[in-house]
């Protein structure tokens, strides 16, 4: 069977609206903000140059508040020919949000995509890939297909079920009988996952932040292309098919040396046999056409 490995590349433009949403209601650091505006004017100014260098188009996940803070930078990339996805607002974490809220975020991200793109959005990337137990049936509720947050797998594309009710939480404060419960089945939407991966990801290693611990920004970026390669050589050894969704950052992988790596990266996969780079919109309809395989990840049965 020829190989077939499908590649994308995902962009966050969360510019500064990851900034802004610290969690807490607490006030940016203007400094902070500051970053975003670099993401959003230079990152993504040198992302475009590269792209269209490589011959690659990609997916750029846009919260409502870099289109419309930044509406020359971001019709650039429309008027590139990439794919847009959702990415919230203001990047607000929805595990945080009540479920109304949750919907009104989503109405209002949905308005502001229609009127940049003209189109119905297809793609949704939760901020910080952090979802309530309800997002997937509210993607399905209004009218998206695919999702790019979840971790079931990490090569190959499903469909997702949302996490509802399945799982008891484990309580200390209530008798244990209470919580020594397993999972229940989980129902798939119609919602196909393609999912994100934290360990292909600018962010974590290459983004200092004092004031997020999961944050790092002086790992080599040699160390990271190398982790990068071994997950890659893994799964095309292991796979005949197989999908490769990579994480970038304006505000990360527009930086120098990391911009460098990802030049050196790009050229290492295209000398693999049966590589395509593809917008997830085009690998959701691969699957969803049944041109390429995916993986059944259902618990609970
Ligand atoms: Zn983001």
């Amino acid at each position: 069977m020829p190989k077939r490995v499908l590649i994308a590349y995902c962009i966050d433009v969360d510019a500064c609206a990851n900034w802004l949403n610290t969690k807490t209601g607490s006030h940016a650091n203007a400094s902070d903000v500051s970053r975003g505006v670099f993401g959003a004017n230079v990152g993504t100014d040198r992302l475009l140059k590269f792209f269209d260098q490589q011959g690659i188009k990609a997916t750029w996940f846009m919260p409502s508040h870099s289109i419309l803070s930044f509406p020359t930078q971001m019709a650039k990339v429309r008027d590139a020919g990439h794919e847009i996805g959702l990415h919230g607002y203001t990047h607000e974490y929805v595990s945080h949000l009540t479920e109304a809220q949750e919907r009104k975020v989503m109405a209002k991200s949905i308005e502001v995509y229609k009127e940049f793109t003209g189109k119905h959005p297809r793609g949704w990337a939760a901020p910080a890939w952090e979802v309530s137990p309800r997002s997937m049936s509210i993607l399905e509720e209004f009218g998206l297909e695919y999702d790019h947050s979840m971790m079931h797998h990490d090569c190959q594309p499903y469909y997702v079920a949302d996490m509802g009710d399945t799982v008891i939480h484990t309580d200390y404060s209530k008798d244990p009988d209470e919580w020594m419960v397993p999972m229940k089945e989980q129902v798939p939407t119609k919602i196909v996952e393609l999912p994100a991966s934290w360990f292909i990801d600018d962010w974590p290693p290459m983004q200092f932040s004092h004031r997020s611990p999961s944050s790092n920004g002086f790992v080599n970026p040699e160390d990271v292309e190398r982790q990068w390669r071994d997950q890659f050589s893994f799964f095309y050894r292991e796979y005949d098919t197989f999908i490769f969704p990579i994480s970038g950052h304006p505000q990360v992988s527009g930086r120098s040396n990391v911009l460098l790596m990802q030049e050196r990266f790009i050229e290492w996969l295209k000398t693999h046999e049966g590589v395509e780079f593809m917008t997830l919109e085009q690998i959701c309809d691969e699957y969803k056409s049944g041109k390429i395989a995916g993986a059944s990840v259902t618990a609970g049965v």
